[in-house]
């Protein structure tokens, strides 16, 4: 079992519905907050990992990019950064961008009232700040689960709320690196944002695996096609 394993009191129903966004709020959503769904700049890729950091897989994602000089944004657990600093610091130190998941990946559907949601933002945003010396500016609620709360929450502590266009279906038992990449290519990816994980804190153990070995593959595919990978920061997204 990883070391970071949080205690989720649901751990696979978790896993099994670490998915879909809530889509049917970015209709309504969409006009207010431009970029939410995390299209950029054509031409560029922004690459996203979450749930980390995590002693048992985080330094080898972090060998693999700075091997091929690419840099992303990791949306952190407050719990996991508050277990590995020296990984927060080392992510700001490899030029990584820190940004917002939430405390401990409680669902902010069951975070009630919206208090508990805007603690949970809070708190992780002091922590990574006092962690990094710099302030996140971005934040990606557990499991996409867009709220009136945490859409507020994060506003009010001067984050930008940022989903994805692309995913690697990367937390079940069966994924493969073939399988993470298949996934993440049948989304949008020329100026869209791919979701990975670089933890399985709250996925089947040893699913990072199957990332880890995905990521070659998606550079490697991203660089055939003339697509240049950063992190969100880089992303251009548009103005709020
Ligand atoms: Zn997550």
């Amino acid at each position: 079992m990883s070391l970071g394993r949080l205690a989720l009191t649901a751990g696979a129903a978790a896993a099994a519905v670490q998915a879909a966004p809530l889509l049917t709020f970015l209709p309504t959503l969409k006009p207010a907050t431009p970029g939410l769904n995390g299209r950029g700049r054509p031409g560029h890729l922004a690459l996203t990992f979450d749930d980390g950091p995590d002693p048992d897989s985080t330094p080898r994602f972090l060998d693999r990019l700075a091997s091929r000089d690419v840099r992303a944004t990791f949306f952190l657990l407050g719990v996991m950064a508050e277990r590995s600093p020296d990984l927060t610091r080392r992510l700001r130190d490899e030029g990584h961008e820190v940004a917002v998941h939430s405390w401990d990946h409680t669902n902010h559907l069951r975070l009630l009232p919206g208090r508990r949601t805007r603690d949970q933002l809070a708190r992780t945003t002091d922590l990574l700040e006092a962690q990094t010396g710099v302030r996140p500016r971005l934040f990606r609620p557990p499991y996409g689960a867009l709220t009136a709360a945490g859409l507020a929450a994060a506003r009010g502590l001067g984050l930008r709320t940022v989903l994805w266009t692309a995913w690697g279906k990367d937390w079940t038992r069966t994924c493969t690196p073939t399988s993470v990449l298949s996934q993440v290519t049948a989304g949008v990816l020329d100026g869209g944002t791919v979701l990975l994980h670089d933890s399985d804190c709250t996925s089947e153990p040893g699913s990072w695996r199957a990332t880890y070995g995905a990521l070659p593959l998606l550079l490697d595919w991203c660089a055939e096609r003339g697509l240049a990978v950063g992190p969100v920061a880089d992303h251009g997204l548009a103005a709020r």
